[in-house]
């Protein structure tokens, strides 16, 4: 399969080469050259076919001939294995969980795949690749879990201190091996900014082949497509026409939900919810306006992104036509109080308990459906509430319990480097 940059369609790459790069070399993101839709019998067959069927027939195309049929299946088996379940919440709403990943955020499921990638890819190769990435929280687990032991592969995460979550931070500090965690004296836009210097910085690239693991990588990107066609097969008897509502920061999940219905998943809509960095839901409401600004903290960290780097695809995939996306989707944003009190409606009404990132996508669905009562609605709970501890405690007055992955890893040390510049990354990554 042939990816080309959105800064400039003559830049090309195979999906092994966009995988190993993770950008393109003038700085645009990767997307595919064609998207070919299912056979019409896929969907309508969808119902008798494992995870791992569906996940091999929709992958394929973007891996096309790079990693053999037989590995392929071997990756999709290992990194999907375990379950997408959809619950039901209330009449015509139910949420996707996707958190029951060893990290227990929805990015295990990239993370895993492109590890496994680039695992594969680095087999009989020498030379090791560093994969450097800079975390605001889920990311750098899902990287830590997903890479860890990955041969020929090295991961340097860097994250800001005492800006996430004690949980968060052990599972980015305890596994040891080819995982190295570095503590950086600033905030999530430092260690962003360091990244990207880090990336440009001749006297690094000579000597040390590097490569992101964010959500630009077409390996952590493509294969949240997955979700959703997990999630058609479990809603599709139920009647109704289907409407996905994705929490966003990045944009990276709810796009990748926009290439499954290219490939023909009968859906209605999607809804971007955000919490108050609402960039999209201002460029929608202005017609096509896009101003990106800088990020403001919320309750739901994981989506403070003042400028989503996945939107410049989701334009992409609409042909850059203001008019056809709006067809497909809307977007609302939504305050930490406006989310609290979601938190506590869902809980009170149904007694389930919904993190904050959940509650965001929670309250843009029902927005959705205040205008569209006839649909099935899915929202995705993107993280376990345990992962925001605090809050869920604060909001709800319940002491959830924490599951075993969590509590394993809370029982580890914590190993970091700690730096505040620029130059104590570099002297870093020359040395080891
Ligand atoms: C990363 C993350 C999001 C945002 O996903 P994007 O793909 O960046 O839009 C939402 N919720 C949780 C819990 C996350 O970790």
């Amino acid at each position: 399969m042939t990816y080309y940059s959105l800064n400039n369609n003559s830049h090309t790459a195979t999906f092994k080469e966009a995988v190993i790069a993770g950008i393109a070399p003038d700085k645009g993101l990767y997307f595919p050259e064609q998207i070919t839709p299912l056979p019409e019998s896929f969907f309508k067959n969808i119902t008798t076919l494992s995870k791992e069927e569906i996940a091999f027939n929709a992958i394929h195309q973007f891996v096309a001939d790079e990693i053999p049929n037989q590995r392929l299946r071997e990756i999709l088996a290992n990194v999907l294995d375990f379950d997408f379940p959809i619950v039901p919440i209330e009449n015509n709403v139910a949420t996707l969980e996707l958190f029951h990943g060893p990290t227990m955020a929805f990015k295990d499921v990239g993370a895993r795949f492109m590890a496994n990638c680039l695992g594969y890819f680095s087999e009989g190769n020498n030379e090791e690749v560093t994969v450097l990435v800079a975390t605001s929280g889920d990311t750098g687990g899902a990287v830590a879990n997903g890479f860890l032991g990955v041969k020929g592969v090295r991961v340097v995460i860097l994250y800001p201190s005492g800006k996430v979550s004690a949980i968060q931070e052990k599972q980015l500090t305890t596994l040891g091996q080819n995982i190295t965690a570095i503590e950086v004296n600033g905030v999530f836009d430092d260690c962003q900014r360091m990244v990207k210097t880090a990336f440009l910085d001749k006297e690094i690239t000579n000597v040390r082949k590097l490569t992101s693991a964010n959500s630009i990588n077409v390996a952590r990107w493509l294969p949240q497509l997955l979700y959703y066609l997990f999630a058609y097969k479990q809603a599709k008897e139920q009647g109704n026409e289907i409407v996905f509502s994705v929490p966003s920061g990045n944009f990276g999940n709810i796009c990748a939900g926009m290439v499954a219905q290219k490939l023909g998943m009968p859906v209605k809509h999607f809804v971007a919810a955000t919490n108050v960095n609402d960039v999209v839901p201002q460029y929608m409401a202005s017609k096509g306006k896009y101003s990106p600004k800088p990020s403001t903290a919320t309750i739901s960290n994981a989506m403070d992104v003042g400028d989503p780097s996945n939107f410049i695809r989701i334009q992409q995939l609409y042909g850059n036509a203001f008019e056809t996306l709006s067809k497909s989707l809307s977007s609302y944003s939504f305050t930490d109080q406006e989310t609290k009190a979601a938190m506590k409606k869902i809980y009170e009404e149904t007694g389930y308990v919904a993190d904050p990132h959940g509650a965001v996508g929670y309250l843009g669905l029902k927005k959705f459906q205040e205008t569209n009562p006839n649909t099935y609605g899915i929202f995705l709970e993107t993280a376990h509430p345990v992962k925001f501890l605090p809050v869920v405690k604060e909001t709800l007055d319940i002491e959830p319990e924490i599951p075993p992955q969590i509590m394993k890893v809370m029982n580890g040390k914590k190993e970091a480097i700690a730096i505040t510049t620029y130059e104590e990354l570099k002297s870093y990554l020359l040395k080891s």
